[in-house]
């Protein structure tokens, strides 16, 4: 959906402007269409009115010229001659472009220029009409002497009594007005006429297209302007107008306009094509322009809408992607996390979020590289992918971190199934063939309360933590436990500065011990907290809260100044000493003062450097084998011993231990305990013991409770044992006794050996 969006509006944005523009060109098209409409309706107006014009203009100039010849004629004797007649009228004739001319008297007799004479040559009624009117034009009829289509102009001759004196008249062909319209059939192609109110075409230009232009109009579709009847209606009113029509396939205007003379109209035909043409070819322009601008515009649109998918796409990845592993990210599973637990709430399944952590995966890049750090990575979350059923989810969080929503239907099936995930997760091989046994912790909240995403992380990540605080456990369900557990560390850090400042933290010194004396020849200092109310807290409750807050390295200091302080105490009372090992965090190591701190601080009190043992943590050595090294020379350099502490409790790798030289190597108590009735693993320890010892490290067994087991380490070649079945730690002063006590008893028995 996110990605849809942007996109979405994108595109109606471009389409919105992609409308705009066809909007604005149909506009444009019709605003043009319209006006060369009207230009065109104007062209083919004008053209009728202007054939009429000119026609009705000639026709003057024809009455014009028959008048002055009646005026001539009016007092000459002429008339009574006619040969005189005849000859003055072929001469007028002459210069004029008649056929003929000729006078037709009041009794009928009709007297041409070429000298013919016909009876009646124009009726006794359209002679009437001569005398009304004062002029006459014929209808189209069949010339007297050729046989040729004419028409016959007439005009009175003037009489001052008011008297029929006969009329002048003259004949020209049809064929010569036909050339005259042709001048006026504008553009080439249009066609003009001349008509009457009939219909009947008296002149046409061709001159192919005469009959009856009403009877040829019903052949016609009339689809613009006005229908034939409309058409026929006006004419016959004598009303000008114009029409569009389509006959034979071709689609023409048509317009008509009375003359001046007759009932008569002229009319002018244009083809649409020849008006159309300008129109064409600027419709055309703007449809190549307008289809362009589509084009550029489409093209334009398919570029922004790749980039922005592009983008998106980038967007997405980044947002919601996870580049490592390739699968969703934290943005992703919390998007997707309401959606899926919806499903599971409807189906009545419960759920839960499971955090995921990859067990000191700082030192897998250390050791390995980052490249095999993050195919760790890789590995593990194909692996809990895999694991993945219908409806669940799945992400990378963050470095080593993952989150799972997995479907809980029942709470120990679901420990179980985290268990196996986590299991197979961890179960990761290098190209090479060689195994990294990783393994991960992971924290369960079971959803029971509808919370913010944020506090199920957060209780997840409690159920981790705690999860964390006892080894070898894989995962741990988030319950009040959990919850009260980070009261209380929270409670210890707010007081831990104040305790220290109060002496609540006291000194317990253990002894080490030879195996076949029992004798103590060295100790370690382990702290003990004297809480004024809780009693004495071990450490165990509050040094993992101090490691992760960083108080550790007061404590360790304090510690050492606690262990400093009895030796150069008991030195100065003369009283018997060894040399007492402290445990240091690994966070001193970030220091690189450190071991000078520690040079300073023993020579302060006076103490011999070899009195002090530095107790690692195997992690530590884990961590970085390189700093390790030049931790070991340092400290070797300024003549402390070295002690490596809790081997077997973790990630054990004797290669790491070949590299670093140890005075000793101290067994986790973990070890002994599943050496218990074990004879394969009591054979693995007793390997192990040998090679430590090969490597010139001496080995103290730790957490010894037993004769058993006292028997077996001293058997495989332990050097010294720690734990409860020699001692316990002890308050400062018993073990001061404990050394004096000793000491005694090895003199009486060196008396009574002497005395022996
Ligand atoms: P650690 O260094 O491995 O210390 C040995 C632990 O084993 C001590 O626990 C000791 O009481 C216990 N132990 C000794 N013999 C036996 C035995 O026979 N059976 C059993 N079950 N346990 C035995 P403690 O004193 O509770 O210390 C726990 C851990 O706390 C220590 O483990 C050490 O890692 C840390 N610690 C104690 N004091 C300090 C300190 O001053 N600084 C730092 N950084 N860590 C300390
Ligand atoms: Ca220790
Ligand atoms: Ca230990």
């Amino acid at each position: 959906m996110y990605k849809v969006t942007g996109f979405k509006r994108a595109f109606l944005l471009i389409l919105a402007a992609a409308l705009l523009v066809v909007l604005a060109s149909v506009l444009y098209w019709r605003q043009v269409t319209d006006r060369l409409s009207q230009d065109a309706r104007t062209v083919i107006v004008s053209s009728s009115r202007e054939l009429a014009d000119n026609f009705s203009r000639l026709l003057g100039a024809e009455f014009r010229l028959l008048s002055t010849v009646a005026v001539s004629l009016q007092d000459s004797r002429l008339l009574e001659n006619q040969q005189a007649l005849v000859k003055y009228l072929d001469r007028q004739n002459k210069n004029n472009a008649f056929t003929l001319m000729g006078y037709q008297g009041p009794d009928g007799r009709a007297v041409f220029s070429n000298g013919g004479v016909l009876p009646d040559f124009i009726s006794a009624e359209n002679v009437e009409t001569v005398y009304k009117q004062k002029h006459y034009i014929s209808g189209r009829r069949k010339g007297p002497f050729t046989g040729k289509d004419i028409l016959v102009f007439a005009v009175p001759m003037p009489s001052p009594e008011g008297e029929k004196a006969g009329v002048v008249f003259a004949t020209q062909t049809i064929e010569f007005y036909a050339r005259t319209l042709s001048a006026n059939a504008t553009h080439g192609e249009g066609l003009a006429f001349i008509l009457n109110r009939k219909g009947d075409v008296i002149i046409a230009y061709p001159r192919a297209a005469y009959g009856n232009v009403f009877e040829a109009g019903q052949h016609s579709s009339y689809d613009r302007g006005k229908s034939a009847l409309r058409t026929q209606q006006e004419i016959t009113r004598g009303e000008s107008g114009w029409t569009g029509y389509t006959l034979d396939g071709e689609h023409r205007f048509a317009s008509y306009y009375p003359l001046r003379y007759n009932d008569w109209f002229a009319m002018a035909v244009l083809p649409t094509k020849s008006v159309a043409e300008q129109a064409q070819r600027l419709v055309l322009m703007s449809l190549v322009l307008f289809s362009s601008i589509i084009v550029v515009l489409g093209v334009l649109l398919v570029f922004i809408l790749r980039m922005q998918s592009q983008s998106s796409r980038a967007l997405f990845r980044m947002g919601f992607v996870d580049p490592l592993t390739e699968t969703d990210n934290l943005n992703a599973f919390r998007f997707k996390f309401s959606r899926a637990a919806e499903a599971f709430k409807k189906k009545g399944i419960p759920y839960a979020l499971v955090m995921v952590n990859v067990n000191r995966f700082k030192a897998v890049n250390d050791i390995y590289g980052f490249e095999q750090g993050d195919q760790v990575l890789k590995q593990v979350a194909a692996a809990l992918r895999a694991g993945l059923e219908k409806g669940e989810l799945f992400c990378r969080s963050s470095s080593d971190i993952f989150l799972l929503l997995l479907a809980c239907p029942d709470r120990t099936e679901l420990g179980r199934r985290v268990d196996s995930l986590a299991e197979r997760a961890g179960r990761y091989c290098r190209s090479g063939g060689e195994c990294l046994p990783l393994s991960l912790t992971c924290g369960i909240y079971l959803v029971d309360e509808d919370v913010p995403f944020y506090i199920m992380m957060d209780r997840a990540n409690l159920a981790w933590a705690s999860a964390k605080q006892h080894a070898g456990q894989v995962c741990a369900f988030y319950d009040e436990q959990s919850r009260r557990q980070i009261v209380i560390e929270k409670r210890i850090e707010s007081i831990m500065d104040q305790a220290l400042r109060d002496g609540e933290f006291k000194i317990y010194l253990q002894p080490k011990c030879d195996f076949k004396t029992g004798l103590t020849r060295s100790a370690e200092a382990l702290v003990r907290w004297q809480h004024p109310t809780q009693g004495l807290v071990p450490p165990d409750q509050f040094i993992p809260v101090f490691e992760k807050n960083g108080f550790v390295l007061k404590l360790d200091m304090f510690m050492l100044q606690q262990t400093l302080q009895l030796l150069k105490a008991w030195k100065e009372q003369g009283k018997p000493v060894v040399p007492i090992g402290v445990n240091f965090s690994r966070l001193h190591l970030e220091d690189p003062q450190f071991i000078d701190v520690l040079a300073r601080m023993a020579d302060e009190y006076g103490v011999e450097h070899h009195l002090l043992e530095v107790e690692l943590t195997e992690s530590v050595v884990f961590g970085n084998v390189e700093l390790m090294k030049n931790v070991i020379d340092s400290l070797h350099a300024k003549g402390f011993s070295v002690a490596m502490d809790d081997f077997g409790s973790g990630y054990s790798s004797l290669n790491v231990l070949k590299n670093l030289d140890f005075d000793c190597v101290k067994l986790d108590k973990e070890f002994l305990v599943r050496g218990e009735g074990n004879p394969r693993m009591r054979q693995i320890i007793s390997g192990l013991v040998r090679m430590i010892k090969s490597l010139g490290s001496g080995v103290v067994a730790e957490g010894v409770e037993t004769a058993e087991q006292a028997e077996f380490l001293s058997g495989i070649g332990c050097d010294l044992a720690q734990g409860y079945y020699f001692s316990r730690p002890l308050p400062p002063e018993d073990f001061a006794l404990r050394l004096a006590q000793e000491k005694e008893k090895n003199s009486k028995d060196h008396q009574t050996q002497k005395a022996a």
